[in-house]
């Protein structure tokens, strides 16, 4: 029970999802795009989200607001047009960067004018929001070139608030920035810094009190040089009569955490969530002359908080942290959706247990009312907290003693196959008969718009089961049709049924649930709608045979059932926390492991899983990749080692970046893996250069990502290079991913053209 305190405790937020609860922000920057409205509407929509998201914070009963936090894209692209970093190719000759260059560089093209390549993108940290990259010259310079800033904080004192602005660190938009010529970026510190104490000295004038400064690199592993460069730098930001608060957040400080500590700052904000087994330590070791900001509520997450148990722990804290503690979200809440009022669709006892961006700020005024004026004026709060809690622990829908049963006795022969590839590969090859270079698709084939009605229609009741069925196996008839002219060699049924390879299964799985508003942003104007995994999961029933079955009937070319992985469904949902994400990605294999034993059965001879996500689940510091890799290699080993040895198994990954994790690839077994290849020039082969890949590969040799047709002789180009770190026995030929974006004028272009380059290398034996 907690007593009421003389000291004051501040609650704070690190940052508010900018989309708006409508997504409004996206449909207005596509507007502005496609130039259904103007600059000044565009920015209208601007004022209209910042004063509805800052009401609705100081409605909540938060102390202080954030400012900055909101942006027309990313905030890290905001930060580099604050500091005048725009490559010379945006041709930006004036003053202040205007929208127009900003999402130019964001999107590689403006309202008007000729196309650009856009910065790059890259995902931000271990969350699924994607960041532009700062681009460095060896002679870049720096200056204040955006007022966006300090007009927000105008904006916001105007509108009576108690703001804080927010922008990330020197250090961390360093870090996360490129140079092209490869020269070490830390090297522009000493020129970047003046521009840091112009913000800072600016805010100052503004009369604000504290400034977010976000070193969200403080939780990665840092070379020595750039641990050395903070404390000088901070030491240089030091601003008479502005305060710093510097926030971490995404995992625990480890080896920098003396330096996080001790840096020359006015405050620290820590992720209590992530790095909850810190905090002790960092409250004998922060100073008590600085704030420690506690970041108590999941920032990352959409479960309701055990308040009770919150409160217990922020109380201890208390007493035993003699300066001024304030509470806030592990993180920006720019990770969750906005606002679980309007899920109405979900039932009552799940949606007690959750909490969105807006739930998440009356979780925090509560601890902050009942850590000041005693528990007891929190009583009915906190109580309804407990009841979920315990609501959650016990539910029945939740905890499936089968699942778990069948989980406890998972044994290492369950996750290999029966034989090793080289006697696999015997067999396989003895009923598929595959010419040398073997042709395939990675599964989707251009999604319509009729194809999307069609399941919309079927969603919303306007057809029946029948017809929706019918319309979609005219459709896989179609595309089997198309694959047999082409002359592909292993065909797949196209997945018209499939509006998105995550939540296809979801919706088939028990243990998930859907939201009708559960968008977070994922880049630029694009949102996703994670599934939440609330319980364990298994398969009332098979998800997918019915359909591999109709397209194999059509063909005498063997089939490839087409299903998503158990790491990449993990990874692209929100996950349990009252279990390990280990064990939640184990349930899931067993489930998928049903479901292709079931495709066997029903004649399917070749089944590709896809791991599309596997890469992004690399946990932030390199010490806790081996256990990560080594969890979810187990898991799709489980989902792909029920089968016969003449069952042909693929996986598919598009990304580029094989490096560091070709050993844990190698380790999946898959016998075929088709990855993404195409837009870096095979160069992603260099990793097969020092580690010999065991089994058959694809490097795409299709850029689906582009509208470009490659031409036959680009293909047999970028195949011979691979001809040279693979065997030719062990290549397949194949486009870097699915071509459900695409339009099939492209794609039967293309397609012709990578058919008849393996037809060359295989007349060539190459
Ligand atoms: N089978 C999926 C498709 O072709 C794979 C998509 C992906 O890798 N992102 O659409
Ligand atoms: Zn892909």
């Amino acid at each position: 029970m907690s007593t009421p305190s003389q000291q004051n405790i501040i609650s704070h937020n690190l940052g508010f999802p900018r989309i708006g609860a409508q997504r409004e922000l996206k449909f207005a920057q596509e507007a502005y795009w496609r130039g259904d409205i103007d600059a000044e509407q565009l920015e209208q929509t601007g004022v209209e989200l910042r004063t509805r998201h800052w009401q609705q914070q100081a409605n909540a009963g938060l102390d202080i607001v954030p400012v900055g936090d909101f942006s027309f894209y990313d905030q890290v692209l905001d930060m580099s047009c604050l500091l005048g970093a725009v490559p010379p190719r945006f041709q930006w000759h004036g003053k202040q960067v205007d929208i127009d260059t900003y999402f130019r560089m964001a999107r590689g093209r403006a309202p008007s004018g000729e196309a650009t390549a856009a910065c790059e993108m890259t995902k931000w940290f271990d969350t699924n929001y994607h960041y532009l990259v700062p681009e460095f010259l060896p002679e870049q310079e720096f200056r204040l070139t955006s007022e966006k800033l300090f007009d927000e904080v105008r904006e916001a004192q105007a509108l009576g608030h108690k703001v804080k602005p927010v922008i990330l660190g020197p250090l961390s938009w360093l870090w996360l920035g490129k140079s092209k010529t490869n020269f070490d970026t830390l090297s522009l510190l000493d020129k970047l810094i003046p521009v840091y104490q112009q913000i800072l000295q600016r805010l100052l004038e503004q009369n604000v009190e504290w400034v977010q400064i976000d070193e969200p690199i403080l939780a990665l592993d840092l070379p020595a040089e750039w641990k050395a460069a903070f404390e000088a730098s901070y030491f240089q930001l030091h601003t008479r009569g502005l305060k710093r608060l510097l926030a971490t957040y995404f995992g625990p400080l480890r080896d920098n955490l003396n330096l996080a500590c001790t840096l020359p700052v006015e405050g620290l904000h820590i992720d209590a969530v992530r790095a909850a087994d810190e905090v002790d330590k960092i409250v004998d070791w922060l100073p008590s002359h600085k704030v420690l900001s506690v970041g108590i509520i999941d920032g990352r997450n959409i479960w309701r908080t055990d308040l009770n148990a919150a409160l217990q722990k922020l109380d201890t804290l208390r007493q035993r942290f003699t300066g001024e503690l304030w509470i806030a979200p592990s993180c920006s809440l720019l990770h969750v959706p906005v606002d679980l009022s309007q899920e109405t669709a979900l039932d009552a006892e799940l949606t007690s247990w959750l909490s969105f961006a807006t739930q998440k700020l009356d979780e925090l005024v509560v601890l902050k009312r009942a850590l000041t004026d005693g528990s007891d004026t929190q009583h009915n709060a906190l109580q309804l907290s407990r009841e979920a809690i315990r609501s959650r622990r016990e539910s029945t829908r939740i905890h499936q003693p089968a699942v778990q049963a069948r989980v406890a006795a998972i044994n290492d022969d369950m996750a290999r196959r029966q034989s090793g590839y080289a006697k696999r590969v015997a067999q396989q090859r003895a009923w598929l008969k595959l010419p040398l270079f073997p042709t395939t698709t990675i599964g989707s084939f251009p999604q319509t718009t009729e194809i999307r009605q069609t399941r919309r229609a079927f969603k919303n009741g306007d057809i029946d089961a029948q017809t929706y069925q019918q319309k979609m196996q005219n459709e896989i008839a179609l595309v089997v049709k198309k694959q047999e002219t082409l002359g592909l060699d292993v065909l797949v049924h196209g997945e018209p049924e499939r509006n998105d390879m995550v939540e296809y299964f979801g919706e088939q799985l028990d243990g998930f649930a859907f939201t009708a508003y559960g968008w977070v942003q994922s880049y630029g104007s694009r949102c996703v709608k994670p599934p939440v995994i609330f319980g364990d999961v298994s398969r009332p029933k098979a998800m997918t045979v019915d359909w591999a079955q109709y397209a194999q009937s059509l063909t005498h070319k063997p089939m490839k059932g087409m299903l998503t992985g158990p790491v990449t469904i993990l990874n692209w949902s929100f996950v349990r926390d009252d279990q390990s994400r280990a064990n939640t990605c184990e349930q899931i294999a067993l489930a998928l492991r049903d479901e292709v034993t079931d495709l066997e059965a029903a004649g399917i001879g070749v089944i590709q899983i896809d791991e599309a996500a596997l890469r992004e689940g690399l946990p932030l510091r390199k010490n806790d990749w081996k256990t990560y890799l080594y969890w979810a290699v187990e898991s799709f080993r489980l989902t792909a080692s029920g089968v016969r040895d003449e069952t042909q198994i693929h996986t598919h990954m598009c990304y580029s970046e094989f490096n560091d994790i070709i050993e844990a690839v190698a380790e999946m077994d898959a016998d075929v893996i088709t990855i993404e290849t195409s837009r870096s020039d095979m160069e992603l082969l260099e990793a097969f250069k020092d580690f010999v890949y065991p089994n058959e590969i694809g490097p795409g040799v299709y850029d689906i990502h582009s509208p470009n047709v490659p031409g036959e002789q680009q293909i047999i180009e970028l195949m011979k290079k691979a001809a040279k770190h693979i065997p030719a026995e062990r290549l397949w030929v194949n486009p870097d991913c699915g071509l459900k974006t695409r339009h099939w004028p492209e794609v039967e272009a293309a397609l012709k053209n990578m058919v008849a380059a393996a037809h060359y290398l295989r007349d060539k034996r190459v």
